[in-house]
């Protein structure tokens, strides 16, 4: 291992998103410009006492294009990169950006490092941008170490309009206000005053081991929404799929759905046939007990695993990770139930 640097450097990588973005004058749209743009908006970077590196995907996207490849290059880039920095700072659209924090949180196991995602909801150009603070206090706490030198949030996680969420607990609650994110089951883990204000209690700690990264992801994944009236048509569409090996399935409450036997038995058939269905509330807080209503009761007995407390985001990138590892449903299941990175409360 190379020695640590004294002061500490940080990698900011730059996929895209609102905050780079500026009005195309040909249709008004909002498109990505160029990286050197952004630092030129932000000379308080200047001012830090470290050194900040920067990477920028080609090409930059809207991240409601993101797609397993951008993971799969971000993974490999921390990978890559992991000795020579302290901490990571990753530009991302907010569209999409609890779906790529949740599922780094997996592929990254063993993280000793921070990994935090920022972006805003207004360009960095305009006048009223949410991004320069976003972008500065992430910064801020990339790169910031407790006593005995080791990183103060050994987390994948998302810093947006002075809170810090964990990666995986996070979900886009909100299209228009500059509070874009919230972390209904789980506290922020920091939040920025005057000064940044660490929530021990909440943040994970390093367990010393070595980074592993995994890049294998099997996407086969499907989600199905359940809503009244949803037919038996479309239920069997979503759980009769040879092309999928699990569905997220988004119930009502504490993880009910429909007692009518059509909607049962389509269950039944499909975890016989060895199909993983998850369990997830449509509900912002809150979890999934299976033990609670007679029609939850009837998931479980039909083999339906509960996601507790996760949210869909999470859930499909802890899907994505486990199948792309194991082959065998058994181990997946058994894996989904467990808390592998903080995605579910103990
Ligand atoms: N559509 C944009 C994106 O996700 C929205 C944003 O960044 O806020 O890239």
């Amino acid at each position: 291992m190379k020695p640590m640097p004294e002061k500490s450097s940080i990698l900011l990588i730059y996929t895209g998103g609102t905050i780079g973005m500026k009005e195309d004058p040909a249709d008004q749209a909002l498109k990505p410009f160029d990286f050197s743009q952004i630092l030129e908006e932000v000379p308080e970077l200047q001012k830090f006492a470290f050194k900040i590196d920067s990477f920028t995907f080609d090409p930059l996207i809207d991240s409601s294009d993101v797609e397993p490849g951008l993971w799969q290059a971000l993974a490999k880039l921390i990978r890559r990169k992991y000795d020579d920095y302290d901490g990571f700072v990753i530009l991302h659209g907010t569209d999409t950006m609890a779906y790529s924090a949740s599922v780094l949180s997996f592929m990254l196991r063993g993280l000793g490092k921070p990994v935090i995602f920022t972006g805003s909801q207004l360009p960095i150009g305009s006048p009223r941008t949410d991004g320069k603070e976003n972008l500065v206090s992430s910064i801020e706490i990339a790169s910031a170490k407790d006593a005995d030198g080791s990183a103060t949030v050994p987390e994948v996680a998302i810093f947006f309009n002075s809170r810090l969420f964990r990666g995986n607990r996070a979900t886009k609650a909100d299209s228009s206000s500059f509070g874009a994110f919230t972390s209904p089951n789980c506290p922020p883990l920091a939040e920025a005053g005057i000064n940044i204000r660490y929530n021990k209690a909440a943040i994970r700690q390093y367990d010393g081991s070595p980074l592993e990264v995994q890049t294998e992801l099997d996407t086969r994944v499907t989600i199905l929404k359940i809503h009244p009236g949803i037919t038996r048509e479309t239920t069997g569409y979503f759980l009769r799929d040879p092309g999928s090996r699990a569905v997220i399935m988004e119930t009502y409450g504490s993880g009910n759905a429909i007692s009518k036997p059509w909607f049962t038995d389509i269950v039944s058939e499909a975890c016989g046939k060895g199909k993983i269905i998850l369990n997830v509330t449509q509900c912002q807080a809150g979890e999934v007990d299976m033990n609670i209503y007679a029609t939850g009761k009837t998931l479980k007995a039909a083999g339906v695993i509960s996601g507790r407390d996760i949210t869909t985001e999470a859930a499909l990138g802890k899907l994505f990770c486990l199948m792309g590892k194991f082959p065998d449903n058994k181990t997946v299941k058994e894996l989904l139930e467990s808390n592998l990175r903080g995605e579910i409360s103990e």
